[in-house]
């Protein structure tokens, strides 16, 4: 099989041919059909995450080894089955991937929440990925049933769209029912104001400094696109969200976005961070009690969220819009995401055997 690995951090990635795996138990080999190029696999790719303070989430400690192929935005068509997956899953069928694989056994994945399980197997972060032309799953759970749509539609809803979809769960319904606020426009932003149309919720105000992402945010639906660093942003804030922001979600996650974020936010707000960029703040420890607010974090989702987002695509929802990129060009891709030269989602589609 082939697959565009990482063989050192901030290196361009490497072709690199190896024996295809024969599953064995559970396992599920897949041809990947298409395989999502995500803001994560930049982080995997510079080898760990900006805590703040100059501290960094290194991979190394997490325990990822080089060569690594990443890639968790998966969809594949089954071709061969191991034992004991025989009876429930058959080759030839197409399934989304869940990514977020935990050990299986511990009361946290027991209860459904895999993402959040201490000791994690996430695909194309721990284990091998999608930047191949096939994939290794560990267990029939992990294949989830996608409504008739193109593999590169489908693929970015294993992160990008539950990732979206798990945040706005986390918002008070009740707050769904005005404008909220999404700060960033990239691919999760724009996945986000699809899913909250497909749900039949107020539409969101966006908030991004780059111009061409705030068209692409007026022409997804978004109710109005600000850029921050004008002076007329808080009027105009104010004027398109029917009288003060009560959530906000952030894909960016960066200490302006914070600022921004906590600057905007009415008293008993919500605010949800998602993005990765990294930094830090401090918190003046009264503004908590005295504003109301709720601050939380959210990561990716559960495999029970990816289930009921599947369903909601399948009541439709606003298509992405997806740019397809051959296998081979992976590393290209990685670095046009990285200079903010991608809109929407970009999806690897790897050549079908003839
Ligand atoms: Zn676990
Ligand atoms: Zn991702």
């Amino acid at each position: 099989m082939k697959s565009l690995a990482l063989t050192q951090y901030r290196a361009p990635l490497e072709c690199l041919e190896t024996t295809t795996p024969a599953p064995e138990g559970n396992e599920i080999l897949l041809r990947v059909r298409a395989c999502g190029v995500c803001h994560t696999d930049l982080h995997i790719w510079e080898g760990g995450y900006d805590l703040g303070g100059g501290k960094m989430m290194k991979m190394s400690d997490r325990g990822q080894k080089l060569p690594h192929t990443m890639g968790h935005e998966v969809v594949g068509e089954v071709v061969a089955v191991g034992e004991d997956a025989k009876r429930l899953i058959e080759t030839g069928r197409t399934y989304l991937v869940y990514p977020w694989f935990g050990c299986g056994e511990c009361h946290v994945c027991k209860n459904s929440d895999e993402h959040l399980c201490p000791t994690p197997q996430y695909l194309g972060v721990l284990r091998p990925g999608g930047y191949a032309d096939h994939v290794l799953i560990p267990h029939p759970r992990y294949l989830i049933d996608t409504p008739a749509i193109p593999p590169e539609q489908a693929a970015p809803y294993a992160c990008s769209g539950l990732t979206a979809y798990s945040a706005l769960k986390k918002l008070d319904p009740g707050r769904l029912k005005k404008p909220i606020l999404i700060v960033g426009a990239g691919g999760l932003g724009l996945m986000c104001l699809s899913l909250l149309k497909a749900m039949g919720r107020s539409g969101a105000i966006i908030a991004d400094i780059d111009p061409n992402k705030r068209e692409a945010a007026l022409a997804a639906g978004a109710i109005a696109a600000l850029d921050p660093t004008k002076d007329d942003f808080s009027k105009r804030l104010t004027e398109s969200s029917e009288g003060g922001i009560h959530a906000i979600i952030d894909f960016v996650g960066s200490p302006a976005s914070w600022d921004l974020s906590m600057a905007t936010l009415a008293k008993g707000g919500n605010y949800v961070i998602v993005g990765l960029f990294g930094g830090e703040r401090t918190l003046s420890l009264a503004t908590m009690p005295l504003r109301s607010i709720t601050i939380s974090g959210s990561f990716v989702g559960s495999r029970r969220d990816l289930i009921e987002l599947m369903s909601l695509v399948r009541t439709g929802v606003d298509k992405m819009p997806i740019v397809t990129r051959p296998l081979e060009s992976a590393y290209e891709t990685l670095s046009d995401l990285k200079e903010g030269r991608v809109v929407g989602r970009a999806v690897l589609v790897p050549d079908r055997p003839s």
